[in-house]
């Protein structure tokens, strides 16, 4: 059933698509956003932003709020909480089933479902999340000054974000599974150079624990599997990032890593369908290139409306009588 035509659909209201919102519906494109959790998607997890050019200090329940408002008062409509069950993106006109029942078409699509990262899974790590357990150093680690913290993975990030963190913390622990890291031989030396950081090999974290916020946590030692408690202020986790992706595969060009491939027009691989944000195959995820990735898509989209689908001016001279 076709509950709406639009111009272009925005499926995930996070900072990409709540911007690429903002751009289209100030064109008067008709746009419809549809979100599958909540407006803002990753920035409301965030108690604080600290890095958005022009605002010292925001929650990004507050950021997200202003950008949906934003997008609504230029006339977008904001579909959030809702199941997206089928997508065909193929053809000239492409459609979105919600719910299993409503359809919407449009002639083009941006996708801006963002990513999450891997979490550890264990008792409390939910309870604590951005209240001491975080996975994202650039965000946060400022947040840490002269405090006590764990690092937890024994990747690439695992260990440049160690690093950086020494510039808030007073001590890094990073707490591995293996008893070797899978990094560049680079990343391993300056982490094992740094006299802030220690290692706590073949161990993972069992429990967190606290009250309103995290204060400790149980380490197990996965080759005695010895339990052992410390006191600690902060907790990174950085064991892998899952993008939000998983209908996509077979319809558009993903990466290894299930990352949709954009041009830099972040055009992916059907025409009229494009992609923002977190979900596109790139090295830094944070609001600003979200942001950015967001308003490249919406003006590319606008293009490709314009040049394939929008009534052409026919060019003809209309003769007046003078
Ligand atoms: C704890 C934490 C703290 C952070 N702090 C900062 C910070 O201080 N500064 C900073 O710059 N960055 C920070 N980041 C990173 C930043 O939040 C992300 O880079 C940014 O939100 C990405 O925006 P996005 O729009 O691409 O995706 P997301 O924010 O992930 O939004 C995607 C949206 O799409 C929806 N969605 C997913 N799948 C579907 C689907 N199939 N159909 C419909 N909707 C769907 C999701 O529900 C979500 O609402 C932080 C991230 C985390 C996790």
């Amino acid at each position: 059933m076709n509950s709406g035509s639009y111009d272009v659909i925005v499926v995930g209201a996070g900072p990409a698509g709540l911007t690429a919102g903002i751009y289209l519906a100030r064109a008067k494109m008709r746009t419809l956003i549809l979100n599958e959790g909540t407006v803002g998607g990753q920035t409301v997890l965030t108690h604080e932003i600290a890095n958005y050019p022009g605002i010292e200090s925001i929650s990004g329940y507050q950021l997200a709020t202003a950008m949906k408002n934003q997008a609504k008062k230029f006339g977008c409509t904001i579909r959030s909480n809702i199941n997206v069950t089928g997508l065909d993106l193929d053809g000239e006109i492409k459609s979105v089933e919600v719910n299993g029942k409503e359809g919407f078409t449009a002639p083009a699509v941006i996708l801006a479902t963002g990513g999450r990262s891997r979490t550890l899974g264990v008792p409390g790590e939910e309870k604590f999340k951005g209240k001491g357990i975080s996975y994202c150093a650039t965000c946060d680690g400022d947040f840490f000054q002269d405090k006590e913290i764990i690092v937890v993975g024994g990747g690439n990030s695992a260990l440049e974000e160690a690093v950086s963190l020494t510039k808030y913390a007073r001590s890094v622990t990073v707490v591995h599974q293996f008893d070797h890291f899978q990094a560049f031989a680079h990343a391993i030396e300056e982490a094992k150079r740094n006299r802030k950081i220690s290692f706590v090999m073949e161990s993972t974290i069992a429990e967190f624990d606290g009250s309103d916020a995290l204060e400790m946590v149980k380490i197990k030692n996965l080759v005695t599997g010895d339990i052992s408690e410390r006191k600690i202020d902060g907790v990174f986790v950085f064991i892998g990032y899952v993008p939000n992706t998983e209908r996509l595969h077979g319809i558009l060009d993903l990466n290894k890593a299930g990352e949709i491939v954009v041009s830099p027009l972040m055009e992916t691989s059907l025409p009229g369908v494009y992609a923002a944000g977190d979900s596109v195959a790139k090295r830094y995820r944070q609001i600003t290139t979200a942001v950015a990735d967001g308003t490249v898509a919406a003006l590319a989209a606008m293009e490709y409306l314009r040049r394939n689908v929008l009534p052409q001016p026919t060019g003809e001279l209309v003769e007046t009588e003078s």
